[in-house]
């Protein structure tokens, strides 16, 4: 038998509970005093932020720095935001990252010149084409950063995102990496230097796109953070501001269905786990925000045909 459970009265339903749905809930609470359940299929919240223990040692799932944390940058703006300024953030050491191969070690000192005078001092002989990288990792990220901005359905930003692209950064920034290296640098070390921190995106320079290796690079070019006593916090100081709105954070709620009517999502069809058993539950509420990626929310969530999919999420925020 199934469970409706809409007499809660949430003015919104989250499924996930990652950063980003955190973040949607922090704000949706704090700035439209909004009633939020978040629904998480895991016995833990947090997502990727969440933290395990193996006996004494603890384990970060998703995080282990993060870039532009400085007072003045916008996404420590952000966190400081969504946690109500609880949440402390340590700088690493200024040589806050080391590429360590067979033959040779390099550590990424926090600060560009610095980076870019040390690739010289190793390398003189690529100085032109070193100077030049650290021009293009600049206007390939901005491109990259304002094409973001135009594939949203917000009018202002995809105003602000068509006014200022440039067609220089685009043909750079969907060029592959290895492509980009290629074309200017001759010595393999230092192309293995410079692509080093393809891990943290996770596809090797002939796959990725040189303006997802410039993002990365550019949101740490001034070394990377850590939040104080762990990711595990990042969840623990937002749960609070959400609960304040009267929202509510649930685990062991695994969301089988997105449920439409007349093409608008309007609840979820939820397996609430109790060990090896399950009760079936149905939640309702104006808008239902997926937390759980393009592919799983497209793939698994919704399972009915619909030719709305640009629309779909838009139309339910729009709807607040
Ligand atoms: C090994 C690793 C290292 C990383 N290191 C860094 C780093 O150093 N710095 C950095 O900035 N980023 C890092 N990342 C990336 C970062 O952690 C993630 O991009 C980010 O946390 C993703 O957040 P999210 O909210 O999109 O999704 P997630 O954190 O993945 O949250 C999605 C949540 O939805 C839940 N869920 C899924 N399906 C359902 C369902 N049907 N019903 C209910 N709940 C569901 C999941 O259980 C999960 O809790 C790393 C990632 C990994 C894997």
């Amino acid at each position: 038998m199934t469970v409706r459970e809409d007499h809660n009265d949430y003015d919104a339903i989250i499924i996930g509970s990652g950063i980003g749905a955190l973040t949607t809930a922090s704000l949706l609470s704090q700035i439209k005093k909004k009633k939020v359940l978040i629904l998480e299929k895991h016995w833990v919240i947090g997502g990727q932020t969440h933290v395990f223990k193996r006996k004494k040692y603890h384990f970060d799932v998703g995080v282990h720095y993060i870039g532009n944390m400085d007072q003045r940058c916008m996404p420590r703006q952000i966190f400081n935001f969504i946690t109500e300024n609880k949440l402390e953030w340590n700088k690493m050491p200024h040589v806050f990252e080391k590429f360590v191969y067979p033959d040779f070690t390099f550590g990424v000192p926090a600060h560009p010149d610095e980076y870019r005078e040390k690739l010289i001092d190793l390398f003189p002989s690529e100085r032109e084409a070193i100077e030049k990288y650290f021009v293009d990792v600049k206007t390939a990220s901005k491109w990259m950063e304002r094409n973001y901005a135009t594939s949203f359905q917000v009018p202002l930003l995809k105003l602000l995102g068509s006014l200022s692209k440039s067609k220089k950064g685009k043909a750079m920034a969907l060029s592959t990496t290895k492509e980009y290296m290629d074309k200017n640098f001759k010595d393999p070390k230092l192309k293995a230097v410079l692509c080093s921190q393809w891990g943290d995106f996770g596809l090797p320079p002939s796959k990725s796109a040189f303006g997802m290796h410039c993002l990365i690079v550019t949101h740490y070019f001034y070394g990377g953070y850590y939040p104080e006593g762990g990711s595990k916090n990042i969840a623990m100081y937002i749960q609070p501001t959400i609960e304040k709105s009267g929202g509510r954070l649930m685990v062991n709620q695994d969301v089988e269905e997105i449920i439409i009517k007349n093409d608008r999502a309007v609840g979820v069809k939820v397996k609430e786990k109790h060990g090896k058993s399950f009760t079936l539950k149905e939640y309702y509420a104006p808008v239902i925000i997926s937390s759980v990626g393009f592919y799983g929310t497209f793939n698994h969530l919704v399972k009915q045909k619909v030719d709305f999919l640009p629309e779909f999420l838009v139309m339910n925020v729009n709807h607040l």
